[in-house]
């Protein structure tokens, strides 16, 4: 275990040390049962245990407690803003992480995410789609790309109209810089399993019409802390989870998804 702080001069990532620090332990353990509770969920589906990859969701989180998860082998996290990957990206930055853009994001800020990310996840127009070309074109980079559909009727949600989705993947052939490996959703906001299942049906479904008209599209990013044995049960390759891993955010979740859509 290195040090908890980072110097410049360090060529190898400092990590938490994860046996004396409680709020660490708490980490390992929130780790572990997340885990078990994905494999038991993919079990319960009749799929393989490890059928559903697991994207930990940092946002909000500061590099210490990132750190903390590094020293658990984490090396790939969730952020919801442009902003937030660019503050921890550099202090993180010996670290090598893999920094997953999940969250909406303005076209101004694409030149952000085009230099950090390793991905986007929440791709959702096209305006969005030709702003991220032209910076990844800039950057000379080629990233993996899934294009976020709404599959909730609330208002809240963004995401590409289903009915937009064949056009758009067509339109996406024409930018060398993305590749598109697949569709991420977000489910309905509620308590009820059954209107939260269909959304990750839906998602599926469009999945598996895009495959007849000859689209790979291999990869599905659904399910979170509250729902993500609904989403394995309907064929989630990879769970998007935050609370259950690194504990109650500081802020509500409209912090994150204001309730009206910011213009782009
Ligand atoms: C915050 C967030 C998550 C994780 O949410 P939890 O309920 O904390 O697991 C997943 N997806 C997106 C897009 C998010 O913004």
């Amino acid at each position: 275990m290195g040090p908890r702080h980072a110097g410049a001069a360090h060529a190898t990532c400092a990590t938490g040390d994860a046996s004396i620090v409680t709020e660490t332990s708490s980490l390992a353990d929130r780790w572990t049962q997340v885990r078990d509770r994905v494999a038991a969920a993919c079990r319960a589906a009749g799929r393989d245990p490890d059928a559903a990859r697991i994207l930990p969701v940092s946002k909000t989180f500061g590099p210490e407690v990132i750190r903390e998860a590094v020293a658990l082998g984490l090396r790939r996290f969730g952020e919801n803003k442009a902003q937030e990957i660019r503050d921890k990206a550099g202090p993180l930055a010996d670290c090598g992480l893999e920094w997953v853009m999940i969250g909406h994001l303005q076209t101004n800020k694409a030149k952000d995410v085009a230099r950090l990310a390793s991905e986007v996840q929440s791709l959702d127009r096209p305006k969005l789609a030709a702003a991220l070309h032209r910076r990844l074109e800039a950057e000379g980079r080629t990233i993996d790309v899934l294009v976020q559909v709404k599959t909730s009727p609330e208002q809240t949600k963004y995401g590409l109209p289903p009915e937009q989705l064949p056009a758009f993947l067509d339109e996406l052939r024409g930018y060398d810089t993305m590749r598109v490996r697949g569709l991420m959703t977000l489910a309905i906001h509620t308590s009820d399993p059954v209107a939260v299942r269909a959304c990750f049906r839906k998602l599926r479904e469009l999945r598996d019409d895009a495959a007849q008209r000859g689209y790979d599209l291999p990869r599905l990013s659904m399910g979170m802390s509250g729902d993500f044995p609904l989403a394995i049960a309907e064929g989630a390759t990879e769970v998007r989870i935050g609370t259950a891993i690194f504990g109650p955010r500081p802020y509500p979740d409209s912090y994150y998804w204001p309730e009206t859509p910011k213009a782009d």
